[in-house]
This record gives structure tokens, C-alpha cells and sequence, in this order.
């Protein structure tokens, strides 16, 4: 008689296995979620498990066209099969024409390309360094809440502490003042300040929109005193708003809000649609203070790169994305509002333009279903949307943010709704 041996189960725990290599190998830099992805179509992406996932957070504001796009798929495989990277030392055509692309969407300048969105406000600092060099002006003011980035730099530029500790000294110029107070920043202008930079839409300090008047005067201010003005745009632009600029969004109608200009504007994220590509735009005056020899990085600007980018820009055109970011955002707010009216006890705030939302809920302390876990409630809430099948971002502690792609459909919104009410029906 044949013995019967027990075989290997078929449907091993790959989930477990791809954690285990993590575990042994990848620096433990980052929080992550119990989630190991294997594809996506659109806005939704399936685990290794095959379950089904809504994707609400884009990658972090970067699958401006969600997942496994066909045309960013057909740009990659007709550009490489042309040229992938020649070197900055050359010129080509794609890195030309999305440059031309960019300036039209902004303004009279120039852009420079880099690879992320750390790297595009490095970029910015080198600029206003520059700009101020021979009178000896070099602080940058930024805004307490900001984000920038994670290198030396882009740290010190940025208005949380948690991001500095441990990596003193800090590199020193920069010095925060609280976002929307025009008093406070007035008063931390000093003879060494060359530039305030600023968010827009302040993404990872809770989804905080600039109002039109702190805009506004920031630019009166700027002239006044000979400073750059800077937005880190890496978040909050390329369409997300509803405009390509959440400043042309935000002053859209308002008097003198058209004619409105930053000096620079740092670009990443939905820049690539996932391809890392960044960027800086630089306004005409000052586009040539960063002349040869001052600045470079390798891969900038790779035809691989604006290739990419410049099908994203075409699609986004071509579909109305920017209108469908508008609409179908207004959506969202609209239905996560009525939320917060019949739930107030959970949710505190909806806050946001288009399709960059945040919402603020309230302390763990105050949903009871929360209380007794020691995770903040954005957490809890994001994992409570994870077993529904929505993936959204959490954003300090009490805040859980949308940031789906542009291409995000009605029914796909209507979906993610149905399931954030769910959601807080069993929390209360
Ligand atoms: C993500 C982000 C950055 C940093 O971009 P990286 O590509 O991660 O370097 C900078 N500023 C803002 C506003 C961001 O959201």
C-alpha cells in the first residue's frame, strides 16, 4: 500500500514569506500597514491574497492615473525602446517638450528636472541661496506643519520636529512660523531672509488649505522685501485641485488672483503617475541664476522620465481629469460632510479642495470603539477601512486623508463612500 505523504500546502502564506524578507533585509525606516500588494488595474488593487481593495490614496498622491495605465505602459515601452538615459551632458527631445509643457501650465520660466520631490525643493533652497549670495541673505522662513522632504535639507526646511530628532545638527537657514499667520511671518523677516516657502495645501500637516489672502499678500510681501516666493507643490499640484496649481485653484475669481505668480514651484508625485520624476520651475527673472556647473543630478529629466510624464499631461488633457478631480471631489466632500453632520462624535472636519481631502476625526478617547486600543484614531480608522476593502492615508494623528487618482470614477467614489459610512455605522 502506497504510503501517503503529506505535500507542501499549495497556497503557501506568501504574505507571511514577502514580510519575513522585509524583516531581514529592508531597513525598518518606514510604519507599514499588514498589506502586501500584488496588482492593480485603475483604482483598485488586489493583495496577495487576492482580496479586492478601493484604492483611495493613490500611492500617496502619486498614481495620478491609477494603476497599470495602459498609455503610461505604451509611453514606457515606445521610449525605451528609443532612448531611456543619455546623461545631462546631451539634449533630447522629450525632457524640451515637457519643460515647454510645464512653463505653459504656470508661467513665463524655466524647469528644472530631478527625481523627487525632496530633490525638486533642494532645488529651491540652491535657488535662493543664489539669489541672495552677494548680499548675504540665506534664511528661508517655511510654514510649523509643513512637509518637504527627508533629506538634510528638505528636514530642516520642514515645520515638525518629529522629522528633525536624532539628525541634529540641523542644517541651518531655515525657521518656521505658523501657516496663514501673515502677522508672525511679517515679524520673522529679518535682513538675512532671502525666501518664504510655503504649501499650498499643506498635505502631511492635515490637509490645510492657504486662503486667498495669505496668498496674496505673501506675494505683496516678497516684493516688498526682495524675497523669493516658493511653493512645494509635490502634493497639492498637477491637477489635484482641480487646476494644475492649487493656487490657480484657490484664487480662481478672486481679484488679482489671476495674475498671481510664485518665483518657484517644486513638482513630484502625480508628476510620474509612479515613474519617480521631480521637478523645480523657476519664474523668468530668475531662470538663469542657476547657470552651468551650479546644480545637476544624473538622472534628471531622463527621456524615459518626460516621456512618461508628458502622456500623463496628454491623458489628463485629453479626459478632463482636472474637471473630474474638481467634480468628482466636490462629490466626496459633499457626502463625507453629510457624514460629519450625522456623525459628529467621529468626525470632527472635512477639509480640502478636489481630490486631496482630509478628514479630521475626533480623539481616540472620544469613540468608544477606539478607546481602548493605544493607536491614534487615524490609525484605527484606516484599519478598520483596510478590512473593508478602501486604502486611505493617515496623516498625524487625528486626521486620514483621500488622495485618490485624477481618473477616480463617479461609481468608484460612490463605492468608497458607501463603505466609509459602513465603516462608522458600526463605531457608534
Ligand atoms: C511627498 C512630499 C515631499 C517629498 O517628496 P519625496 O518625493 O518623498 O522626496 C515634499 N513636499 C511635499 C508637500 C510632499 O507631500
Amino acid at each position: 500500500m502506497k504510503e501517503i505523504v503529506p505535500q507542501p500546502p499549495i497556497v503557501q502564506n506568501e504574505q507571511r514569506a514577502i514580510q519575513e524578507l522585509f524583516q531581514k533585509h529592508v531597513v525598518p525606516s518606514y510604519g507599514r500597514f499588514d498589506l502586501a500588494f500584488k496588482r492593480g488595474i485603475g483604482s483598485h488593487l488586489w493583495d496577495v491574497n487576492g482580496k479586492r481593495y478601493l484604492d483611495f490614496g493613490g500611492g500617496i498622491a502619486v498614481c495620478a492615473l491609477g494603476h497599470a495605465h495602459p498609455e503610461i505602459t505604451e509611453a514606457l515601452v515606445e521610449q525605451s525602446k528609443q532612448l531611456v538615459h543619455i546623461s545631462n551632458l546631451y539634449y533630447h527631445e522629450p525632457q524640451g517638450r515637457l519643460a515647454e509643457k510645464l512653463a505653459g501650465l504656470i508661467g513665463p520660466g524655466k524647469i528644472f528636472f530631478c527625481n523627487s520631490g525632496a530633490e525638486a525643493n533642494e532645488g529651491l533652497y540652491k535657488l535662493a541661496r543664489k539669489f541672495g549670495h552677494d548680499e548675504g541673505r540665506f534664511e528661508i522662513i517655511t510654514a510649523q506643519n509643513s512637509f518637504h522632504g527627508r533629506t538634510l535639507g528638505g528636514i530642516a526646511a520642514t515645520g515638525q520636529d518629529k522629522v528633525k530628532k536624532g539628525f541634529e545638527p540641523i542644517v541651518t537657514g531655515f525657521k518656521h512660523v505658523p501657516y496663514g499667520d501673515l502677522d508672525a511671518m511679517r515679524a520673522a523677516i529679518t535682513p538675512a531672509t532671502v525666501a518664504i516657502l510655503v504649501e499650498g495645501i499643506q498635505g502631511e500637516g492635515g490637509i490645510t488649505a492657504a486662503t486667498p489672502e495669505y496668498l496674496l499678500e505673501l506675494r505683496r510681501l516678497c516684493d516688498e522685501k526682495k524675497l523669493l516666493l516658493l511653493m512645494d507643490s509635490v502634493q497639492c499640484g498637477h491637477f489635484r485641485t482641480g487646476r494644475f496649481q492649487s493656487y490657480q485653484r484657490i484664487l480662481e475669481r478672486v481679484p488679482g488672483g489671476e495674475t498671481f505668480l510664485p518665483d518657484g514651484i517644486s513638482m513630484a508625485k502625480s508628476l510620474g503617475g509612479g515613474f519617480p520624476i521631480g521637478a523645480f520651475w523657476v519664474r523668468g527673472p530668475h531662470a538663469d541664476l542657476l547657470g552651468p556647473g551650479t546644480h545637476g543630478t544624473t538622472y534628471g529629466g531622463t527621456p524615459l522620465g518626460c516621456a512618461v510624464a508628458l502622456r500623463i499631461l496628454q491623458v489628463i488633457e485629453r479626459e478632463g481629469l482636472a474637471d473630474n478631480a474638481r467634480h468628482t471631489g466636490e462629490f466626496l466632500k459633499s457626502e463625507l460632510l453629510k457624514l460629519a453632520t450625522k456623525y459628529p462624535h467621529v468626525i470632527k472636519s472635512v477639509r480640502g479642495i478636489g481630490l486631496m481631502i482630509g478628514i479630521e476625526l475626533a480623539g481616540k478617547e472620544q469613540i468608544p470603539a477606539f478607546a481602548a486600543n493605544d493607536k491614534t484614531s487615524a490609525l484605527q480608522f484606516v484599519n478598520r477601512l483596510h478590512d473593508a476593502g478602501v486604502l486611505t492615508i493617515p496623516s498625524g494623528t487625528q486626521v486620514v486623508r483621500l488622495l485618490p487618482a485624477l481618473n477616480l470614477r463617479p461609481e468608484e467614489a460612490a463605492e468608497g463612500i458607501h463603505v466609509i459610512k459602513s465603516v462608522i455605522a458600526n463605531l457608534v
